[in-house]
């Protein structure tokens, strides 16, 4: 069986949490505090606020920008449904914005349509936008910021996918263009936790509240007290915040992750890389990168040619059926029932979404995944696809 991505644990990376359980904290310790400052000095940010999720962290970042109930909050139709669902947990209405064909990121120009739109029929206009950093790609930050100063609303980025991705000359993570920026250490992202996340900011407001909405609201520092500080036991909580901490042992292997994010990032962009040559006859249309970037290759995703779905459908249960773990990210996320009860999203808005979701498919690509597991992979695709054409 070839899984769709997997982690990569090292003796190394045993050693840290193995030293981790034998120490004195096993949360709250020194490593949660060495794990945050180690990843926000390599993407370039000020302050990491590491969270037991990157879900909590986007819950967060939405928090912390005051996002609440009245407001609205634009993500990319094709993300993981925790962009947008951070939102709502604040009572925050949520809509969509189309993809870009090439990239299968939030589309600048879709963007502007609706902000446009939204503007001249006076409705609401978004108090945040969430790009989604689509299979570790960049959306075009530059594009979005400028509109963001035009119109008006805070950004959050989700680069769930895309630590050790950059853009022009800076990380993802750097927040040069934006206002929050969002990593997941689930275990197929580029580095893991188990389970964690990690909000990045350069602002030491933003930072403050994520970290009081990260622990129940509570405050233990006496310059912040609101009422009498009666003595050291004492703590305030002064907001209505949560238990989304991160543990010392999860940071333990994080840190030791975060020393190969390069290696990793390299070995995905040589598999990339491989699969360009190995599928360059089948027709399948492979995933560019735009000059400028460096993907992160989180994902290798590919699209059939047939718009009806049934070409995509037939070589998934191909793979599958060889236990090649292809799989399909995302589907839009205005097709769940839930989002689809809220009775606000229709299809027809979101045209290059529809077609790239009928389309795509998720190759294997990890660290560690060997030449003759990319070769199978090849192979099964050019037989069924091979096959495809006789009917
Ligand atoms: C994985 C993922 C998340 C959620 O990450 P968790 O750490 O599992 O909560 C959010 N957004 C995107 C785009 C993701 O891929």
């Amino acid at each position: 069986m070839i899984p769709y991505g997997r982690q990569n644990i090292s003796a190394e990376d045993l050693l840290a949490v193995e030293n981790a359980l034998r120490s004195e904290f096993l949360t709250q310790g020194p490593r949660v505090a060495e794990f945050e400052t180690a990843l926000a000095a390599y993407v370039g940010a000020k302050f990491g606020i590491a969270a037991n999720s990157a879900t909590s962290a986007l819950h967060l970042a939405c928090l912390a920008l005051g996002v609440g109930k009245g407001d609205l909050v634009w993500t990319s139709a094709i993300s993981f449904v925790a962009s947008a669902n951070a939102a709502r947990y604040c009572g925050a209405e949520v809509d969509f914005v189309d993809i870009e064909p090439e990239t299968f990121n939030i589309d600048p120009h879709a963007l502007r349509r609706k902000l446009d739109h939204a503007r001249q029929t006076g409705m609401t206009l978004p108090k945040v936008v969430i790009p989604v950093h689509m299979a570790g790609l960049s959306a075009n930050m530059a594009e979005i910021r400028e509109l963001s100063d035009e119109f008006g609303f805070r950004i959050i980025e989700d680069a769930s996918h895309a630590l050790g991705a950059s853009y022009l000359d800076f990380r993802v993570g750097s927040c040069r263009f934006s206002d929050i920026t969002v990593f997941s250490f689930h275990p197929v992202k580029m580095i893991t936790t188990g389970e964690g996340g990690m909000c990045l900011t350069n602002s030491d407001h933003l930072s403050a509240r994520i970290q009081s909405f990260r622990s129940h609201g509570i405050t233990r520092d006496p310059s912040e007290m609101v009422n009498h500080y009666d003595g050291g036991w004492y703590y305030e909580q002064q907001n209505l915040g949560y238990n989304y901490r991160i543990t010392d042992l999860q940071c333990a292997l994080g840190l030791s992750q975060l020393k190969r994010i390069d290696d990793f990032v390299r070995e995905r962009n040589d598999i990339a890389k491989k699969y360009e040559s190995l599928l360059s006859d089948t027709g399948l249309a492979l995933p560019e990168v735009p000059k400028g970037t460096l993907s992160s290759f989180h994902l290798y995703i590919v699209r059939t040619d047939d718009p009806s779905g049934l070409g995509r459908k037939r070589l998934f249960e191909s793979l599958r059926a060889q236990g090649i773990l292809v799989n399909v990210h995302y589907i839009p996320i205005y097709r769940h029932p839930y989002y689809q009860r809220l009775g606000l999203y229709r299809a027809e808005d979101f045209p290059i979404a529809e077609d790239y979701y009928w389309r795509c498919l998720s190759l294997p690509i990890f660290p560690g995944i060997t030449d003759e597991q990319l070769g199978d992979v090849a192979a099964a695709i050019s037989n069924r696809l091979g096959h495809q054409t006789i009917f």
